[in-house]
């Protein structure tokens, strides 16, 4: 799962603070790794348990800083597997609550950052050229965002493979107007291969579309490849299609004033 702001273990800075807490010590911060709390059971009863891992920003509005902590929470019984952490966002424009869920390590017997809850992903914003050619691409490419930040990474990839298919097609039929219907209803892979000329459009997004093509179907062809690399082809290929887009409108704008 992509984790948003978590800070890692091998990282020292960890200026955690519990409300009615001491403040720690400058020079504290190998101890500051982990922090020790008192849990409070929702049926009663308390315990001390001892915590690793701290956000470092908020998961709703992606501000950094010193993450409060409210209160720590277990289900009932003092051995239970899961301790909830209430969090408040220090950020005056956000304030907001959110809840860090930490499992107790049989190997140490610690509670690790496991998840925060929720988590609003930070949208995602496209170059001026691209949400003119496919609004409908970045509301989709977005919603994949979502999806993979909250955990559902086996219909994220489908999700992208949605956004890149509206992303060529717009632009295809933004060029050919006149083929409209056909762009509709043919595959991807056609699409590509007859409407798009521009050679490094087209080889990035041919690779996308094998790689989504990946997230969908049963079967692996890249096993190489994941998620990442899907990423990374649809952003060059909005970046040459960006960069397509604006070097046709000053061809058009100046070359006849030359
Ligand atoms: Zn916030």
């Amino acid at each position: 799962m992509k984790k948003i702001g978590i800070e890692q273990k091998t990282k020292n800075k960890a200026p955690m603070r519990e409300l009615g807490c001491e403040e720690e010590k400058p020079g504290n911060e190998e101890i500051m790794k982990e922090m020790s709390l008192e849990a409070h059971g929702i049926m009663g009863g308390r315990t001390t348990i001892t915590i690793i891992g701290f956000p470092d920003e908020c998961p709703l509005c992606h501000k950094k800083g010193v993450q409060v902590i409210k209160l720590t929470v277990f289900r009932g019984e003092t051995d239970d597997e899961k301790i909830y952490v209430i969090y408040q966002c220090p950020n005056n424009d956000c304030n907001k609550p959110y809840i860090g869920v930490y499992s107790l390590s049989e190997e140490d017997d610690i509670y690790h950052l496991e998840n925060l809850y929720p988590i609003e992903p930070e949208k995602k914003e496209f170059e001026k050229e691209i949400i003119n050619i496919s609004e409908a691409f970045c509301k989709i490419y977005n919603q994949a965002e979502n999806a993979r930040a909250t955990g559902l990474d086996e219909i994220a990839g489908i999700g992208y493979r949605k956004a890149l298919e509206f992303l060529i097609k717009d632009y295809c039929i933004l060029l050919n107007p006149g083929k409209k219907e056909e762009i509709k209803k043919e595959f991807l892979s056609k699409t590509i291969k007859t409407y798009i000329k521009d050679i490094r459009i087209k080889r990035n997004a041919e690779k996308a579309a094998w790689l989504g093509n990946d997230e969908a179907h049963y079967y692996r062809k890249w096993e190489n490849k994941d998620i990442e690399d899907l990423l990374r082809l649809i952003k060059l290929t909005c970046h040459f299609i960006s960069m397509y887009m604006l070097d046709e409108a000053y061809e058009k704008e100046m070359s006849n004033e030359a």
